[in-house]
């Protein structure tokens, strides 16, 4: 069982993804470990992508594929993966769908958490730090006792640039203009499944569990 999950920043992919591998036994791979891991062990994929990871530039499409099939050969992906982070563009789906083809595979479903744009922003722009002590809140989910004071020191609270609105409105511009031809890629093939992330996070892990379970 091969599954993709999709989710805007902010719509908690990371925490669904985890939880999600922990319930069903499927192997949790973002392409940051997939990287890392070839690297230290010095593969023959690790050490062709290492100056591309080394430098911060991207590790090409082809390459990435290749670790990816490799590590789906790995004896713990047996019952399946959970592909997080993987594939960003339609080049990499169609890439990554040729490639499992050839060895028989494909992947069997894709979630997408589906949150709304303002509750996105909310959740993305909410964060203020305090320079004196370096105490965090959240607007939301961890709100200083006075608007912009620190309660342990009461300095001023100041916005980091990725935190301030403006920021997280491209971040997540950026994120539909790339993901959106994908969303449609595997909603033609009937491989879509969309889960309403805006809820909280042990119903939406049961939503996306049911989506995985179901046959
Ligand atoms: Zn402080």
């Amino acid at each position: 069982m091969y599954v993709i999950l999709f989710g805007a920043p902010g719509a908690g992919k990371g925490t669904q993804a985890a939880i999600l591998a922990e319930k069903t036994g499927l192997v949790h791979i973002t392409t940051g470990e997939l990287f890392r891991e070839a690297i230290r062990q010095e593969t023959e994929l690790g050490k062709q992508a290492k100056p591309y990871y080394d430098r911060g530039q991207l590790v090409p499409d082809q390459l990435t594929i290749a670790m990816l099939l490799e590590r789906l050969s790995q004896g713990d992906c047996a019952r399946g993966c959970l592909l997080d982070g993987f594939p960003r563009t339609l080049e990499q789906a169609t890439a990554l769908d040729e490639a499992l083809a050839q060895e028989g595979k494909a992947i069997d479903k894709v979630g997408y958490i589906q949150v709304p744009q303002d509750e996105l922003l909310r959740r993305l722009s909410g964060r203020w730090n305090c320079r004196q002590c370096g105490s965090v809140y959240h607007e939301r989910f961890q709100p200083p006792r006075q608007a912009g004071r620190c309660d342990q020191c009461g300095d001023e609270l100041y916005q980091r640039e990725d935190d301030k609105p403006e920021t997280a409105r491209r971040r997540l511009e950026v994120y539909s203009r790339q993901t959106a031809p994908l969303i449609d890629y595997y909603r033609a093939k009937g491989k879509l499944v969309e889960v309403d992330g805006d809820k909280s996070v042990e119903e939406v892990a049961e939503n996306l569990l049911a989506v995985v379970e179901d046959p």
